[in-house]
């Protein structure tokens, strides 16, 4: 490729608008930490969502009910619980419990809409994921000045 060709291309790139996969990416980091906020206790600790242990909240992940490919699901706070990295990374049937759990958490009916929601396909504008992410990062600074907690 000519060199005026790989300079166009690179000028183009510097001018481009964020891509739908950085602010999806963005938003994950900042919807994580508010889930781990909310589960927070102001202690400074969690309770694991599968195995119902209580650990200090360093060691929580952002877990997901249905999985982060369904993205209908990927930012909806009744999918999303503090779960301990054991079970959310290593355990192949932390599922059992978290289902358990949740169904206590959020009652039958959310739990079964959830279910019907994470089957939907569903595509995300940068408007809408630029929102989310202003939405959520002034929900965590708020939490984390309740709680006394930063992540
Ligand atoms: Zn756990």
């Amino acid at each position: 490729m000519p060199y005026y060709m790989k300079k166009k291309s690179s000028e183009r790139k510097q001018k481009k608008a964020p891509t739908l996969s950085s602010l999806v990416d963005k938003l994950d980091t900042v919807f994580s930490k508010y889930v781990r906020l909310r589960d927070a206790m102001p202690s400074g600790f969690f309770r694991c969502i599968s195995c119902g242990q209580i650990k200090p909240i360093s060691q929580a992940d952002c877990g997901h009910f249905h999985s982060r490919i369904h993205m209908s699901t990927r930012f909806d706070e009744d999918n999303c619980h503090a779960e301990c990295r054991y079970c959310n990374r290593f355990s192949a049937d932390h599922i059992i419990g978290y289902r358990a759990n949740l169904i206590k958490k959020i009652g039958e009916q959310r739990f079964i809409l959830l279910e019907a929601k994470a089957h939907q396909s569903r595509k995300w504008s940068h408007f809408e994921l630029e929102q989310l992410i202003k939405y959520y990062r002034a929900l965590v600074q708020k939490l984390s000045k309740e709680k006394g907690i930063s992540l």
